[in-house]
């Protein structure tokens, strides 16, 4: 009804449901990326914490290990002095204890007052002195010596620049030991490492490849340098304090961070690799969910338009299941019976359209249809079904087997047409050819009703003329008694009398007879009786138009199954017809003027036999462009015609199942035949018996 808004909401509801979805998946896919990045990134994170971590470790281990180192090589100096060696013993074993120790540079035995006893240099260099002088350096040694006496112990002065004849440079330390003797203060062990010497020679070994070891000042300047040093802001640096008695040291570990690989471990590339994986996954996703939108949308369409289908149909459509029992029923259906489809679907058999008192051959009639299956001929059948008032109204069902997708079948289809209105304009129209058949006789009478007179006239005459003679005779008779034939003579006019009564009566009565009987009943009756019956009629105006009428009957015709009186006036019509179209002829050829009526057996088959009527006439014939018309109601070429005749007689024909023809005759003349089932016909052929019998 109110198609047009629903269209309209349906379509809003679709536009806000698809503005829906796609917000929706918009948010999936930016909280995706952002998780996946923030995953990358932690993974990222955590890598660069480990590398990190195991830099921090190395780096501590680093520090204890050069600590370790430096409070050996105090040990081999307090060897050095045990037994205060001669000057020169000392030397030879400090040369010894330098060749072992490449991070000293120089060893000095010193008196209490710092004075040199005795020194030895490193043999792999020249003097690290050479170009400053060791009194430059003075300050520094006395500095160390004065914390070592306050430590009891080891002291190491701050580190300092040596400039080299080579003219790089060399950062040196100097650690200054007490010596003692006794307990007594003998004077001073001042050993000078170098700083590159020391990263180099006590912890160069666990330097691996891509890094770098540096002494460092508070401000980041490098002392000394082993390894590669790193450039730019891409490293991981550790710092360790190295603490000596009276020095700090910063250590400093720096690694490269490999920036050639894109992935820097096998964590971040596994986690990528797995958001990728995702997203793409997630792609496919959306375009599988647009394409199954795609088919659903395109469903939701085909099945509107099937709806829509369906609700505007006129025709009454109704699926049975295997038992019989209705699972759909269309709109048409249920106004057809004024029912709801909820109190038809799945209601059991009877359904409630069955009249109740044909529940029982209609039950037969399904079980007997449902066993033929996919056999079940596909002719419509009528029934007669009933309304929620009860009235009862004659419908055509054609039933067709329902397949289902596995080709199995699940039931029955049914296409339901209401044919109440048909049959009205059938019966209708068949009251209408009743009263135009009767008009038509009524004409047929009025046209004899002349013939009548003209024919009557004759008996009358005759009756006339005889009594007039008969009265003589009498007159005569009493004037002369003698006269005894006169008797005879009298005897005989008053047999002529009646017998000329008696003959306009047979023509009263032929007409009345004709005009009478008006029950349409179909019985068996012998074709000789049918013409015998027409005869006194056809005889009439064969007589006035001087027409002979020849009637040949094959007595193998048995008899017909007719309506008398309608077969008759088609006889009537026809013969009637033939005489008049040889009216024309000329004088000279009366010998011609001859009308056959032939009856003989016609074309049959082994269910109905068939028996042919003819009526041969010599007349004028029919052309071809009064051929086009004869049939057509009200159409004549006689002047007091009505036109009616060869119509009607066709129509009277066909409802008898037969036909009506005609064809020309040599060398002129028409020859019009029917046809009408014998009596005695073995019976309908069984698919007309199927579709003519009621069902469900
Ligand atoms: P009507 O006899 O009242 O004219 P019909 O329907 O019987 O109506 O015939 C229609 C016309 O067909 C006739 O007027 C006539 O011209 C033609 N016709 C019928 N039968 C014959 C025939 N046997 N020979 C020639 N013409 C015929």
């Amino acid at each position: 009804m109110n198609s047009a808004p629903q269209a309209s909401y349906s379509w809003q509801a679709r536009s806000r449901s698809r503005s829906r979805r796609w917000v929706l998946w918009t948010l999936l896919v930016a909280l995706l990326v952002a998780l996946l990045s923030t995953l990358v990134w932690l993974a990222g994170r955590y890598e660069v914490s480990q590398v990190q971590s195991r830099l921090e470790q190395d780096a501590a281990q680093m520090a204890t290990d050069i600590r370790a180192a430096l409070t050996r090589n105090v040990q081999s100096f307090q060897a050095l002095q045990v037994n205060s060696p001669s000057p020169e013993v000392w030397r030879l074993l400090a040369a010894d204890l330098l060749r072992e120790n490449r991070e000293m540079m120089r060893l000095e035995s010193r008196d209490q007052a710092l004075d040199l006893v005795a020194f030895a240099e490193t043999p792999y260099r020249t003097s690290v002195f050479e170009r400053l002088g060791r009194g430059a350096t003075r300050s520094d040694v006395r500095f160390a010596c004065t914390a070592a006496q306050r430590f009891s112990g080891p002291a190491y002065s701050t580190s300092y620049f040596l400039p080299q004849a080579d003219g790089l440079g060399l950062e040196v330390l100097d650690m200054c030991l007490p010596v003692l003797v006794s307990g007594q203060l003998a004077g001073y062990l001042v050993a000078t490492y170098s700083l590159p010497g020391i990263l180099s020679e006590l912890v160069g070994r666990r330097v691996a490849r891509g890094q770098g070891l540096a002494f460092t000042e508070a401000d980041g300047t490098r002392l000394a340098m082993y390894g590669n040093p790193t450039r730019g802001s891409r490293a991981y640096i550790a710092q360790q304090l190295l603490d000596l008695p009276g020095n700090t040291l910063v250590l400093r570990l720096e690694s490269q961070r490999s920036t050639q690989a894109l992935f820097p471990n096998l964590l971040t590339a596994l986690v990528t690799a797995m958001s990728m994986a995702l997203v793409a996954v997630l792609a496919l996703l959306g375009r599988d969910m647009r394409r199954r939108l795609k088919v659903e949308h395109d469903l939701a369409d085909a099945l509107a338009f099937r709806k829509a289908m369906e609700d505007s149909l006129v025709t009454g459509m109704r699926a049975r299941d295997l038992q019989g029992r209705v699972t759909y029923v269309n709109p048409a259906f249920c106004q057809m019976v004024g029912m709801e489809a909820g109190e038809l679907l799945n209601n059991g058999v009877p359904p409630p359209y069955w009249p109740p008192e044909r529940v029982e051959e209609y039950g037969q009639r399904q079980a007997s249809r449902l066993a033929l299956g996919a056999t079940l001929p596909r002719e419509g059948f009528e029934s007669v079904f009933m309304r929620r008032d009860g009235s009862r109204f004659p419908v055509l069902i054609i039933e067709a087997p329902l397949i289902n997708a596995v080709g199995k079948q699940t039931g029955w289809m049914s296409a339901i047409l209401d044919v109440s209105e048909q049959r009205r304009i059938e019966e209708l129209s068949r009251a209408s050819q009743d009263r135009l058949q009767a008009t038509a006789r009524l004409a047929t009478v009025g046209e004899m009703a002349s013939l009548l007179s003209h024919e009557l006239n004759q008996p009358l005459a005759a009756i006339s003329s005889y009594a007039t003679g008969s009265l003589n005779l009498l007159q005569s008779a009493a004037a002369d008694v003698r006269q005894p034939s006169s008797n005879e003579d009298l005897q005989l006019a008053m047999r002529r009398i009646a017998e000329q009564a008696e003959r306009a009566g047979k023509v009263i009565k032929s007409v009345h007879d004709f005009v009478r009987r008006r029950e349409q009943v179909r019985e068996p009756i012998e074709p000789r009786m049918l013409l015998d019956a027409v005869m006194p009629l056809v005889s009439l105006q064969a007589r006035k138009l001087a027409v002979r009428v020849l009637i040949e009957v094959d007595p193998g015709c048995g008899p017909v199954l007719c309506d008398r009186t309608m077969v008759e006036q088609v006889l009537l019509n026809l013969a009637r017809n033939g005489m008049q179209a040889m009216q024309a002829l000329d004088k000279n050829r009366r010998a011609d003027k001859v009308l056959t009526l032939r009856v003989r057996p016609a074309a049959s088959n082994a269910w109905s036999r068939w028996v042919e009527f003819a009526v041969i006439d010599h007349g004028e014939g029919i052309s071809e462009k009064l051929a086009q018309q004869l049939f057509t109601p009200f159409f004549t070429t006689k002047a007091e015609g009505m036109g009616l005749g060869l119509s009607l007689c066709r129509t009277v024909i066909e409802q008898h199942g037969g036909f009506l023809g005609f064809e020309a005759v040599s060398p002129q003349g028409t020859i019009f035949t029917f046809t009408l089932p014998e009596a005695t016909s073995p019976g309908k052929p069984p698919e007309l018996a199927v579709q003519a019998a009621p069902a469900s």
